[in-house]
């Protein structure tokens, strides 16, 4: 588009990236010292602004749990950064690669080179995190930044937007507004390097945006994770942990436990069980503060959508009130549900949830569970509770997805040293810790040739020397 013809925020955009993309390729990468420096600037803007952050994200949502902030964004983040600076020599030095016989005494190296400058489009459902947690990686690789927020949380996004500005240079780190038109025109920016984490549909469009440019990406992406109880579980145990990690952010998690399979004869003694320890944590008053709301009303009516469908349809609802009671929908809360009887053509089983409901679907033979995930596309993580380890090895052997934990949910995703990623429709690429920094790093391989090495014997013309090779 025609510079004059852009409307002020569009042509602000394009201004700030292209004077970053000039930044970045006018300047050296930067060492060790300047990226532990950022990466100390961000900690610090964490750690000063705490309240600040958690009240903001809170008033996006309506209610957003302060302890759920702390545990799974700010201290999430602070363990990364803390975990970077340890390590961040070890990753940003050249790694050797052995060198075949004939090429010695010869070197392999790797060595890591800052891609310039990354894009990162961030969900609205752990805006901090989703937009700092790639951000980490992103600079300890020696790159430039530029986030785009969601427009579902304007309140943070603004503050995030002053806090970064106050303490980064605008062509270092910078942050974009939310206006009418900018999430296009951010994914069609021609990054070295481009994150978005959101769903599935609007993943397609980034991508295909990105590839106009051959932008390379990293699509963090949603769907349906299953959850299975085998027949060996402890029901009672994996009850209370799928409905601690269903309800946490009120369901409003990519990796949530999304539906759960039961052996059949289990299914009702499951299901009062995980009621049981849904009421056990958040009660019955939806001015709990321990709940949080649904991020809009919109959102909140598609859940209602996905339970009346699922009662259409002939499932049993397990909540203490309706989610049209006045009490929890004027606060946005949600009354935790489960879906007792859920079958393959109700709304629930076919799109994400991203809301507490839990439906059960029942099976008689673990063959069955798994055909039935192969069938759809592939999750982006996968719970399993059980003794068996032969049933537990066959269905990690059989499935396809993007992280997996044995008997909890959501804890393969709190470790440093572990991918985060998708597969197929849930994600394309990984980050976290290591991960991240080689996923926005070139790993440029160069071979230093030695004086001592025969090369020369294989130049024409070609005679008795070649066959002394
Ligand atoms: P969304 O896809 O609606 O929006 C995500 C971001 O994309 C927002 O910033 C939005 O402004 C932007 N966007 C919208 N249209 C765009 C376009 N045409 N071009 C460029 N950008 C555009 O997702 P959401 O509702 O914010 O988040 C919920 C989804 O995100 C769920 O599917 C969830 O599973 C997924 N998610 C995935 C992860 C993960 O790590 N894999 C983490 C959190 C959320």
């Amino acid at each position: 588009m025609d510079q004059s013809l852009k409307s002020p925020p569009l042509s602000a955009l394009d201004d700030a990236f292209h004077a970053m993309i000039e930044a970045s390729r006018n300047a050296p990468p930067p060492p060790l010292a300047a990226r532990l420096d950022s990466l100390k600037r961000l900690r610090a803007m964490l750690t000063d602004n705490e309240k600040r952050l958690e009240q903001a994200i809170s008033a996006d949502f309506g209610h957003r749990c302060a302890v759920e902030t702390t545990i799974a964004e700010t201290l999430f983040l602070q363990a990364e950064i803390r975990h970077t600076l340890k390590v961040l020599s070890r990753w940003m030095a050249p790694r050797r690669i052995a060198t075949a016989l004939q090429f010695w005494p010869a070197r392999n190296r790797l060595l890591p080179q800052p891609l310039g400058v990354v894009g990162i489009i961030a969900p609205w459902n752990y805006p901090l995190q989703l937009t700092l947690a790639p951000a980490i990686g992103a600079i300890s690789a020696g790159n430039r930044v530029m986030i785009k927020p969601s427009e579902l949380t304007p309140q943070f996004s603004a503050l995030l937007k002053e806090l970064i500005a106050a303490r980064f240079d605008a062509n270092e780190f910078t942050v974009t507004g939310i206006e009418d038109g900018i999430a296009q025109a951010f994914a069609a920016l021609p990054f070295d390097h481009l994150v978005f984490t959101g769903s599935t549909r609007v993943g397609r469009i980034v991508a295909e945006a990105a590839g106009r440019n051959l932008t390379p990406v990293t699509l963090e992406l949603g769907g349906k994770s299953p959850t299975i109880v085998d027949a060996s579980a402890n029901l009672d145990e994996a009850a209370e942990r799928i409905a601690y990690a269903k309800l946490l952010n009120a369901g409003q998690t990519c990796i949530a436990p999304d539906y759960v399979f039961v052996p059949e004869q289990r299914r009702d003694e499951f299901a009062g069980k995980v009621h049981g320890h849904m009421l056990r944590m958040f009660g019955t008053n939806p001015a709990n503060k321990d709940y949080t709301a649904i991020i809009s009303d919109r959102h909140y009516a598609r859940l209602e959508g996905l339970a009346r469908d699922a009662v259409a349809r002939g499932a049993k609802l397990l909540h203490t009130t309706s989610p049209e009671d006045p009490a929890w929908k004027s606060l946005r809360k949600f009354p935790p549900t489960v879906v007792v009887g859920a079958m393959p053509e109700m709304a629930i089983m076919q799109e994400e949830i991203f809301g507490p409901l839990l439906p059960i679907v029942t099976y008689r033979d673990a063959g069955e569970v798994i055909r039935y995930i192969n069938a759809h596309d592939r999750p982006l993580a996968l719970y399993w509770f059980g003794r068996d380890e032969a049933a537990r090895d066959a269905v990690l052997a059989r499935t396809v997805s993007g992280g997996v934990t044995i008997n909890d949910c959501l804890l393969h995703f709190a470790q440093m040293n572990q991918p985060m990623g998708g597969v197929g429709a849930s994600g394309i690429g990984h980050y976290h810790g290591e991960w991240g920094f080689d996923s926005f790093s070139k790993l440029k391989p160069v071979f230093y040739r030695s004086p001592f090495n025969r090369m020369k014997d294989l130049y024409p013309p070609y005679g008795a020397s070649i066959a002394r090779i």
